[in-house]
């Protein structure tokens, strides 16, 4: 699976504690992030994560994109909801991509452990099953 994550300045800590605890899990996967967010987690962890720019300069966008590509599986997004962010434009077209294309993302560090014991249990399938369906029905229509 391909898994982006994102944490606001005050839930950094969070976020770099909350990949600690799945880094087992997480080792299997294709993981990305925004710029500062993944520098932390990769100063803490064995996980290697492809860093797209800081949130602030268009890394949201960049996850965005991937999503509108349908090649992001799952967005673990831990918000700080008390304090003004200067591309909140960017964080809400984030959220409303994951949306349109029915992409499991969490906000919090609650919702992120329900998504990740899933995605340890094998319950994100579907989105396999769900791209492969759409690479046949690419090639389908390229023939
Ligand atoms: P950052 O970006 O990981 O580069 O800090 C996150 C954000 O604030 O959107």
């Amino acid at each position: 699976m391909n898994i982006a994550f994102i944490a606001h300045d005050k839930k950094k800590e969070d976020l770099v504690s909350f990949a600690m605890a799945y880094e087992q899990v997480l080792l299997n996967h294709a993981l990305y992030s925004t710029g500062t967010t993944g520098k932390r987690i990769m100063e803490s962890t064995n996980l290697d994560l492809h860093l797209f720019a800081s949130g602030p300069l268009g890394g949201d966008q960049q996850i965005g994109a991937m999503i509108a590509e349908n090649e992001m599986d799952l967005v673990i997004f831990f918000k700080d909801p008390l304090t003004a962010q200067p591309h909140e434009p960017d964080i809400n077209a984030l959220i409303r991509l994951c949306d349109v294309y029915s992409i499991p993302l969490a906000t919090n560090m609650a919702t992120a452990e329900i998504l990740l014991s899933g995605l340890k249990r094998g319950e994100f399938k579907w989105r396999e099953i769900l791209k492969s369906g759409n690479q046949r029905k690419g090639n389908q229509d390229d023939a």
